[in-house]
């Protein structure tokens, strides 16, 4: 018979933007749900950061895009992430790391959020070599200039970047 603990050690919440969803995401969300027997990929809300796709648009991408996986779940949120990570029941965050640029700012907002929620830790997975020079704002930028990006993203996230830029 699980514990409450053990149970919340099976889930892991991965939240990002998400603007628009990249192999490299995906990346992460395959190889964090081979770690845990349940992965909540959570939208997050950020009504001060103008996003380029709506938060129903991502979450309809990223739903299509683990669709053949039993244990992914797709969220969205607004509000403290590790609130709504204690919410769902779950202790750990998922967040993926390219290069040392993204060190700085993701060691800030691992430790704000275990001073916010100690019970709630980060784990930080490392980009695969393939992926590391990906990032949503340089894909729709390519995109925009009517560059390939097949090889970057999915085929319904190109297929939305398509439908939505002239
Ligand atoms: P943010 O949540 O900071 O707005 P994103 O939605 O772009 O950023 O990314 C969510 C998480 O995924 C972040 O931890 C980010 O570092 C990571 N990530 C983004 N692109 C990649 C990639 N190509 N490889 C590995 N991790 C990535």
């Amino acid at each position: 018979m699980l514990n409450g603990l053990e149970k919340m050690r099976r889930t892991a919440v991965y939240p990002g933007s998400f603007d628009p969803p990249t192999n490299g995401h995906c990346d992460i969300i395959k190889r964090s749900a081979k770690l845990f027997d349940c992965l909540i990929v959570a939208v997050a809300e950020n009504p001060a950061k103008k996003s380029f796709f709506s938060v129903e648009e991502r979450v309809i991408m990223l739903r299509e895009i683990v669709s053949e996986y039993g244990n992914i779940e797709v969220d969205h949120f607004d509000g403290l992430l590790v609130d709504y990570t204690e919410n769902a029941g779950a202790v750990t965050i998922i967040r993926g790391l390219r290069a040392l640029s993204d060190f700085e700012y993701e060691f800030e907002l691992a430790l704000m959020n275990r001073h916010l929620n100690a019970t709630v830790d980060t784990i930080f997975m490392m980009t695969d070599e393939h992926y590391s020079f990906i990032r949503s704002s340089l894909v729709r930028e390519v995109a925009r200039l009517g560059g390939d990006i097949s090889d970057k993203v999915p085929p319904v996230v190109e297929k939305y970047l398509k439908e939505r830029l002239p």
